[in-house]
């Protein structure tokens, strides 16, 4: 496995691979690596000749009073998960490799359809728009054939699916299932901020998401899931909701009533003590 720092290295060493019929694999990351990561990885392993992966804590997509300083950083244990999943790259730039001119905060404006105004974009200011500046430079460097991104985070998938098609990067975006922890809490670098306590209110998230599945039926009003959500907050004092909210699947669009050719997914941020948590799940 190679590990690189810098951009000039990386593309030199991949260089050599875009002339032949070979494909690479991309997995970017922010690291603190579990296996939610790996099974990015092993899948791009799986269908790829060469798999890279990027460990880089983005500070343009974390907000100010966000948990970037204490982001957990975990180097030497994320290149032996990268190396046993089977990547054969790794790219483990500085802030000032992506951004040699300072945080350059520009805006990429692009027909997003409103992804980025909505759900954890309403909350997160700019929070997608430093999402589409890191992806764009990485795919640029990469030139990757496939990336791979989780489904944990829908709306960025959704958001970098529009940022692929509409600037016409021949890369092909792949989204992957969320790996939970046995008792349904979705895996996430996060998870590690949790106390005992905070850790079995965590498990408020998966709870109402699930809950909200048993409840769904066609033609069932998106009020009575809030109204159930607002119940289970009740057993869940460490709890503070950020959102809940049931959207289209394709385009995030919003909808009143669950129909199935929606594909309706509910949505959900909450902060559990002061670790922000996200996660969404299917509904029909
Ligand atoms: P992050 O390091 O949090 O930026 O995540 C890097 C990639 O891993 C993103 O595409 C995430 O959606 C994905 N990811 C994070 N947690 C999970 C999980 N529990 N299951 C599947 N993918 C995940």
């Amino acid at each position: 496995m190679i590990v690189c720092e810098n951009p000039s290295a990386i593309q030199t060493k991949l260089a050599p691979i875009y002339c032949t019929d070979s494909s690479i694999g991309f997995v970017p990351t922010m690291g603190a690596l579990h296996d939610g990561h790996a099974s990015l990885v092993r899948r791009s392993a799986s269908e790829n000749e060469f798999t890279a992966v990027s460990i880089f804590v983005n500070p343009t997509q974390f907000g100010e009073g966000e948990d970037l300083d204490k982001y957990p950083r975990t180097l030497e244990r994320d290149l032996e998960i990268c190396k046993k999943m089977g990547a054969t790259h790794v790219f483990t730039p500085l802030v000032s490799d992506i951004y040699p001119e300072g945080r350059s905060t520009y805006e990429i404006q692009m027909g997003l359809r409103n992804m980025d105004k909505i759900l954890c974009g309403a909350r997160r200011p700019g929070h997608f728009n430093g999402v589409l500046q890191v992806v764009s430079k990485l795919f640029n460097i990469v030139r990757p054939h496939r990336a791979y991104f989780g489904e944990k985070d829908f709306q960025q998938l959704s958001i970098l699916r529009r940022l692929a098609f509409e600037l016409f990067f021949p890369i092909e975006v792949v989204g992957c299932p969320i790996i939970r922890e046995s008792d349904g809490l979705a895996m996430s670098s996060r998870n590690r901020y949790l106390n005992e306590e905070e850790r079995k209110q965590a498990l408020f998230l998966s709870r109402c998401l699930n809950r909200a599945r048993e409840m769904a039926r066609p033609g069932l009003e998106i009020s009575q899931l809030h109204e159930m959500v607002q119940k289970e907050l009740h057993h869940f004092p460490l709890i503070r909701l950020d959102y809940f909210d049931v959207r289209r699947s394709a385009d995030l669009g919003a909808v009143e009533v669950l129909r199935p050719e929606d594909e309706p997914r509910g949505f959900m941020a909450a902060f559990c003590g002061t670790t922000r948590l996200i996660d969404n799940l299917a509904l029909l």
